[in-house]
């Protein structure tokens, strides 16, 4: 057995352990995006992987339980869009000028992040080539404030 299949092994039997499902279909389907950041301190993937830099903490419908998995085996195995979510906050961090994309928009507002308002313009915006000088001002603030609530320290984090 190669690394990558033990890792899906031990990420398929934890994620089971802690739903209410027994089988591992029916078992990942309980688990929701809670939040998603970027730490610059490593962390270890329920998969027993070693680093994780992007971050995901899944919560299960059913019982409330929590699972610390990083961006790839969330993105390879549970089916969640966090992988188009940290696209969207890789490409605003390297031009602020960019759009996000629905998911990031989504999780961005469910996640408090930005007002309902903001979730709108943000829609409204994304296909835009050529916005007004007060819509690129407005998207660069919101960008930002993406930016900083994603990328955590390990100090805030324990907050
Ligand atoms: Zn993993």
């Amino acid at each position: 057995m190669n690394m990558e299949t033990t890792n899906q092994h031990k990420l398929t039997r934890e994620i089971i352990s802690l739903s209410k499902a027994f089988t591992w279909d029916e078992a990942k389907l309980e688990w929701d995006l809670d939040a998603i950041y970027h730490q610059d301190e490593p962390d270890t993937c329920l998969c027993g992987h070693f680093p994780i830099l992007e971050i995901c903490v899944l919560r299960n419908r059913q019982n409330g339980n929590q699972a610390v998995v990083g961006n790839v085996c969330v993105k390879k195995f549970m089916g969640l869009p966090s992988d188009l979510v940290f696209q969207a906050v890789r490409r605003i961090s390297k031009d602020v000028s960019r759009a996000l994309n629905a998911e990031a928009i989504v999780h961005a507002h469910k996640s408090g992040w930005i007002n309902g308002w903001e979730r709108d313009f943000c829609f409204d915006t994304m296909r835009k080539r050529e916005l007004s000088y007060k819509q690129a001002v407005k998207r660069q603030q919101i960008n930002e404030q993406v930016i900083a609530r994603v990328n955590r320290n390990r100090d805030k984090a324990n907050m």
